[in-house]
């Protein structure tokens, strides 16, 4: 009973079903921090170990991977294998190659949470929805502290125009986070926005206790301090589950062009009515994204937005096209009257 009231579903029993043997349980990751991991199975939770296995192939888990666990000792069990992701969360992991790290794994729901005071900032929603597009999860965004914003609809409606398709709700959280209850309710679900926008205001709102303890706003940049429990999975007292990693909260965009022209997908249906299919959008003739930019068609700022966050999703998925860039700044330079003095 418990592990489904934190989401063993149909599904899920239905991917541990290979695994099934004598000695095997269903568990739940309910923390991994520098390779030691907790694991929630229906009996309580204890500690993890990845079976060498595991390590060899590289498939280490992340919090909210299922895992099919053989119990070695009352407080231990080694970690056979993860069952199939239905969604994850990655970054950039640390050191020279570039790899992906998964940071948190089956999320079903990723609430964007972004102030409606001094934090306001569509280019971060937008980097945000494009992680969460990414992820596989479904996007909310909150907006909070409503009660500290007057010209809130002007806000709301901004953030509609950016967001088409994604549901936007505004709280304030230090009232009340009951908007987000019946959302939230037996599904899997992390936060993401940047610091001092309210998210550990709405955990502690949706567990109902005070796990975390926020401390008071600096008024002049609108952060907050967070103090971080070493738990990662938290229960939901309604069922569902909330994973608050402190990784998840800096993550670095990790994300494929697929998602950012989702996100952005008016300036994705422009290109396509470019003249030429590999239109660089800068001097071609025949430009749709140009002309729109020319007639007001579309949003400068939000071009600007498209543009640095794809830089960033090529520079992350693909090495060599780094090199291209810089290829052609040095062609430029090369072709610049300032280096070809004679
Ligand atoms: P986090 O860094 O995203 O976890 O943000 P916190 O939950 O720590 O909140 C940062 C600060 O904003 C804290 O001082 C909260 O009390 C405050 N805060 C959170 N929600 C609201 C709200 O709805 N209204 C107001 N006025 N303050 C809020
Ligand atoms: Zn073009």
């Amino acid at each position: 009973m418990f592990l489904f009231s934190i989401g063993a579903d149909a599904y899920v029993r239905d991917l541990f079903r290979p695994f099934e043997a004598e000695g095997i349980e269903l568990g739940r990751i309910s923390s991994a921090a520098h390779e030691q991991y907790r694991i929630y199975l229906e009996s309580g939770e204890c500690e993890a170990v990845p079976a060498g296995r595991l390590r060899w192939e590289e498939a280490l888990p992340a919090v909210g991977d299922w895992i099919a666990a053989r119990r070695v000792d009352p407080n231990l069990v080694w970690m056979e294998a993860v069952l199939p992701r239905r969604t994850q969360f990655s970054r950039q992991a640390a050191g020279a190659a570039i790899s992906e790290q998964v940071l948190a794994a089956n999320i079903d729901l990723a609430l964007i949470v972004c102030g409606l005071d001094g934090d306001f900032n569509l280019r971060r929603l937008e980097r945000y929805l494009v992680l969460a597009k990414e992820s596989g999860a479904q996007a909310v965004i909150v907006l909070n502290k409503l009660d500290l914003c007057q010209n809130y609809s002007a806000r709301i409606a901004a953030v509609e125009e950016i967001a088409p398709g994604t549901p936007v709700l505004a709280i304030s959280a230090q009232q009340s986070v009951q908007p987000l209850e019946t959302l939230v309710r037996g599904r899997t679900v992390v936060l993401l926005g940047s610091s001092g926008a309210g998210k550990s205001t709405i955990v502690n709102g949706l567990m109902s206790d005070q796990s975390q303890l926020t401390q008071p706003v600096r008024a002049s940049d609108s952060r907050g301090r967070h103090t971080t429990t070493s738990r990662m999975l938290l229960p939901l007292p309604e069922g569902g589950a909330i994973i608050d990693t402190p990784g998840m909260r800096e993550l670095q965009l990790w994300a494929t062009e697929g998602s950012l022209d989702q996100v952005f997908e008016e300036i994705a249906n422009l290109a396509e009515r470019c003249k030429f299919g590999d239109c660089s959008h800068t001097n071609e003739p025949g430009c749709a994204v140009r002309t729109a930019l020319e007639t007001g068609g579309l949003d400068p700022s939000r071009w600007e937005s498209y543009r640095k966050l794809q830089r960033e999703v090529r520079r992350h998925q693909d090495p060599a096209g780094l090199k291209k860039e810089w290829k052609a700044i040095h062609k430029a330079m090369r072709h610049h009257p300032k280096y070809n003095r004679k």
